[in-house]
């Protein structure tokens, strides 16, 4: 069916390119004949017999135009175009060597003879090169437009004769060969556009496909997130209400491990509502005056206060440069802040974290946050801030996390304008960064 499909689907655009080729070409046959009129002194009424063919060369010239301006947008009818095609083409292809055979037939035996016969030549090679998209009409026109002058040839019976009789009959032969090379050519080429075309329109629907099947996947990711969230908070809120109440020392800790997965699961699902909200595009950023230096304050002394219990050092530096009120994000700034912040923290046992912003080129913002930790591989950074991408399963499983908190940070920094990276080495701890534009901002 679809073999079947494709084999009308190639006839039909062999049709379209017969149609342009052959729209205009007739009009040349009458002034062909005309020259030869002029050239070849035609006696008395062989040379009426031989204008009203011209004019009839005329006519079926114009009709072919029609049938190949129909060409193009045939649909059903395609086949029946393509029959008035090969009729007209047939029937001027006829005439036009009939009335040149039949003019040195009756005309006087000149040097312009010569030329006639060897300009029919070209004019077959052309026929052949432009009929090249239907092999039928190609071969027809070839015996049709030779067989006249063969016989005129063999009607002269001089060496002159003979040897354009075997000068047209290679030449027959060559030009069979090369319009059967030509058709063989083009239907491969239309048969290729035809495959492309359909892998196109494959591969747009599998795409379409895709996008849509990942659109529902990140919309009931955010919903669950959603929902999970509600009653999570609800769960954190009892535990925090019910560490204020007496309990025995086996309750208090109980609650605590239920209080610490609450608070774990919620930046889990958190993370996952920032991701597919960021994926589905429904993100937006704000644009608001915000006081960094508070909000530096404010994102460090909880970190701070860990450092300090893991006995690490802690540094905070902002440099006299940076203004004190900016416009942008607090809420992403501080969450990407955050997130390396913490990361900082979590890969460092020795040593400490230390934090510096200030501005790069005078135009950036530039948080950078530097750890003696265990440093990332050469080859994993590459790929750090992709969704689920942790540098190294064993690390993950005595770290624990999720591999989003990156990917979430180099999307949030992207989205307000800016660019985010690493240096690192094993052993030797890591260095993250971002710069965000600060237009807007003043000191
Ligand atoms: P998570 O920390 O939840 O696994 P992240 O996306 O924040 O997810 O980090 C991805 C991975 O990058 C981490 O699992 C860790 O392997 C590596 N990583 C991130 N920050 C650091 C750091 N400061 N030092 C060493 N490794 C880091």
């Amino acid at each position: 069916m679809v073999k079947a499909f494709a084999s009308e689907e190639l006839e039909r655009r062999l049709l379209v390119e017969l149609g342009s080729r052959v729209r205009l070409g007739g009009f040349v046959y009458p002034l062909l004949l005309a020259a030869v009129a002029l050239q070849v002194e035609i006696p008395g009424t062989y040379f009426w017999i031989f204008w009203l063919g011209t004019l009839f060369v005329l006519l079926g010239s114009i009709w072919r135009t029609v049938a190949a301006n129909r060409a193009a947008n045939a649909s059903s009818n395609w086949r029946s175009v393509r029959e008035e095609i090969r009729v007209s083409s047939l029937l001027l292809s006829a005439l036009m060597s009939f009335l040149t055979s039949f003019a040195l037939a009756v005309g006087p035996h000149s040097d312009f003879s010569h030329l006639i016969l060897f300009g029919l030549i070209s004019w077959n090679a052309l026929g052949c090169s432009v009929f090249a998209p239907d092999l039928s009409l190609a071969k027809a026109f070839n015996l049709v437009s030779m067989i006249p002058f063969l016989i005129w040839c063999l009607t002269v019976q001089d060496s002159f004769g003979w040897s354009s009789a075997l000068i047209f009959g290679i030449s027959w032969l060559f030009l069979w060969i090369s319009a059967k090379l030509a058709n063989t050519h083009l239907k491969k080429m239309v048969m290729t556009q035809i495959q492309l075309e359909s892998q196109a329109d494959d591969l747009r629907n599998a795409r379409d496909s895709a996008e849509e099947a990942s659109r529902a996947r990140t919309q009931f990711l955010a919903n669950m997130s959603h929902e999970i969230r509600t009653p999570l908070n609800g769960i954190i809120g009892v535990t925090d209400l019910m560490r204020g109440t007496p309990l025995d020392d086996e309750q208090r800790e109980l609650i605590g491990i239920m209080s610490q997965s609450g608070n774990h699961l919620l930046t889990l699902v958190n993370d996952l509502l920032d991701l597919s909200k960021i994926n589905a595009g429904k993100l937006t950023i704000e644009n608001v005056e915000f006081d960094l230096r508070h909000l530096l304050d404010e994102t460090c002394r909880p970190l701070q206060l860990q450092a300090e219990s893991k006995g690490l050092e802690w540094h905070l530096q902002v440099r006299k440069e940076v203004p004190q009120l900016c416009l942008g994000d607090p809420v992403r700034v501080r969450q990407v802040l955050s997130n390396l912040m913490s990361n900082a923290l979590k890969f460092t046992d020795h040593g400490g974290v230390s934090i510096d912003v200030g501005m790069a080129d005078g135009q950036q913002m530039r948080f950078v946050v530097e750890d003696t930790g265990i440093g990332i591989e050469e080859a994993k950074l590459q790929g750090i801030f992709e969704e689920f991408e942790q540098a190294d399963r064993t690390t993950t499983r005595r770290f624990g996390g999720t591999g989003l908190g990156l990917a979430i940070s180099k999307k949030l920094v992207e989205l307000m304008g800016g660019r985010i990276g690493v240096q690192s080495a094993v052993g030797q701890g890591s260095v993250f960064w971002f710069e965000l534009a600060t237009s807007g901002s003043r000191s």
